[in-house]
């Protein structure tokens, strides 16, 4: 196996410092699995031209890469706003007041818009306006019908297309909105892998999305991004209804007490582990190398625990969508996972893995034999036959200290497997039977390097490969050497099979 070859997933945010050819294809060298589209800045146009880059830029690479569409929600956002003096925005400091205008305007002199209509209806005096995930703070002092009063709280510069959260508010924006639904129809026509939706309130958020997706016949899988208290009280649910979440403390930080943050993000990793889905922890990972090509050694740790924590994939937001170091960034990340996968690797403090799966059952009792299997065998990977991506994401989720690699036929479970921790996925045309099974995987683990002969590999094959002469299986064998399906002859390998015929 490639030396640099990481488990731990890696999204990137793509934006104006990462969206051509040549950065990409460095931004997938240098670990990116996932590309993120957020859907709240730039438009379509701008999207799909980004698209079809990432989709060159992924054909060189040739390795699947995953495309995540990250839905606003109901989230607030200032318009446009003039760039001052090169500052990049409007600056504001403490005590400035900050007119809210109805009208829709490109923001300057102390004025601004927001994408909300009822803005001014909804807001209150007393309220407090949030921006930037709280770095700027105002207090609502006046409104009338056309505008509202706000003074600085804390101060900044205001730019276009920041977050607003308004905690004291009731707001009764719908959890998709016209401009989601549209940017959800894109992605299906665009057939991208993950769509995120931001803010979900409730579990009622994601069916809605899903009924949606299963209507248009689209089986884009869909990640609950977890950033309101209202969702945390939902939790179980919302994880059951949703194929994976996302921790987005960016907006959670503000939401609730900023200091639940790490406990919250323990709770849904660990979440995540039990169910079998995925986990993307997001955020200010490496916030400072947006300016600046070192991180501090406070970001370092944070990714480094994040991995500790479990989490499938770690985030890159303004660091690889405006920073001035977006491939600086990703080495980073990736330089912090490897040495972090090594350490816990060679403590061998694996931990038995936790998942209690109501669906999936068998695969996860097969994970979970295989685990044990590594523990006590000197084994080099673990090679799983997984057509829809289901039992990836399952094995996954055991965090083996070895590499598995995931074998499918089909483009689009292949490119979701960039999300799961410690997978690499791998095409290969469906075997005729198992013998056949056997043989082409031994082949390719040489070819690709991924073993060479005399090593001792782990086989499973499903009865998903969907030929009549398949059955769950593990398979022990031996790289190099022949296989018989017929346990006379067997001179290399021990087969355990689970037969779920009967
Ligand atoms: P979210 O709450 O969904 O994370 P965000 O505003 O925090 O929204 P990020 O995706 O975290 O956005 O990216 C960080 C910043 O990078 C954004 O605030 C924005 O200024 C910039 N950015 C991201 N994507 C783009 C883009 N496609 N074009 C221009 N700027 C972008
Ligand atoms: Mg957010
Ligand atoms: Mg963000």
């Amino acid at each position: 196996m490639n030396k640099e070859t990481i488990r731990t997933k890696i999204v990137a945010t793509l934006g104006p410092a990462s969206d051509t050819e040549e950065i990409l294809l460095k931004l997938f060298e240098a670990g990116v699995g996932v590309c993120r589209l957020n859907f709240s800045h730039g438009s379509l146009e701008q999207h799909l031209l980004t698209l079809q880059t990432i989709r060159r830029a992924a054909a060189r690479f040739k390795q699947p890469i995953a495309i995540l569409g990250d839905l606003c929600g109901p989230k607030i956002r200032l318009g446009k706003i003039e760039n001052i003096n090169e500052t990049g925005g409007m600056p504001v400091k403490v005590g400035d007041e900050l007119i809210v205008q109805r009208a829709s305007i490109t923001g300057q002199a102390g004025r601004v818009c927001t994408n909300y209509a009822q803005f001014i209806d909804e807001v209150n005096i007393g309220d407090r306006i949030l921006i930037e995930d709280g770095l700027l703070r105002f207090v609502v002092t006046d409104k009338n019908f056309n505008e509202l009063h706000a003074t600085c709280l804390a101060g900044g510069i205001l730019k276009t297309g920041k977050g607003v959260n308004l905690p004291n508010s009731t707001i009764s924006i719908p959890s998709i909105t016209d401009r989601d639904w549209q940017c959800v129809d894109w992605a299906i026509e665009n057939d991208l892998d993950y769509l995120a939706l931001s803010f979900v309130r409730r579990v009622d958020d994601i069916a809605l999305l899903r009924q949606h997706l299963r209507n248009r016949v689209s089986d884009i899988h869909i990640i609950a991004k977890i950033e309101k208290a209202e969702a945390i009280k939902d939790i179980d649910a919302i994880v059951e209804a949703s194929d994976g979440l996302m921790v987005a403390r960016g907006d959670l930080g503000v939401e609730m007490d900023v200091a639940q943050v790490p406990i919250i993000q323990k709770d849904l990793v660990r979440r995540c582990q039990v169910a079998g889905k995925p986990v993307i922890v997001a955020t200010q990972m490496l916030q400072s190398m947006i300016e600046q090509s070192s991180p501090t050694r406070a970001e370092v740790s944070d990714v480094a625990n994040a991995i500790f924590d479990g989490t499938d994939a770690v985030m890159l937001s303004g660091e690889t969508s405006v920073g001035k170091f977006p491939i600086g960034a990703v080495h980073t990340m990736a330089h912090v996972a490897k040495t972090t996968e090594n350490y816990v690797a060679s403590t061998h403090a694996a931990r038995e893995p936790a998942m209690r799966l109501k669906m999936m059952q068998l695969s996860s009792a097969i994970a979970k034999g295989v685990w044990q299997m590594v523990q006590d065998l000197d084994l080099k990977l673990v090679a799983i036959w997984s057509q829809t991506g289901g039992t990836a994401r399952i094995f996954s989720k055991a965090r083996f200290v070895i590499p598995i690699i995931a074998l499918s036929s089909d483009h689009r479970a292949l490119r979701r497997m960039a999300l799961h921790y410690g997978v690499t996925p791998q095409e290969m045309l469906p075997p005729r039977d198992m013998v056949a099974l056997v043989l082409q995987i031994d082949a390719m683990v040489q070819k690709c390097n991924y073993a060479q002969p005399g090593d001792r590999i782990v086989i499973v094959a499903g009865a998903s490969m969907g030929t009549p002469s398949t059955m769950n299986s593990v398979i022990i064998h031996t790289v190099g050497e022949a296989w018989h399906a017929d346990p006379d002859q067997t001179t290399s390998a021990s087969a355990i099979t689970i037969d779920t015929r009967s």
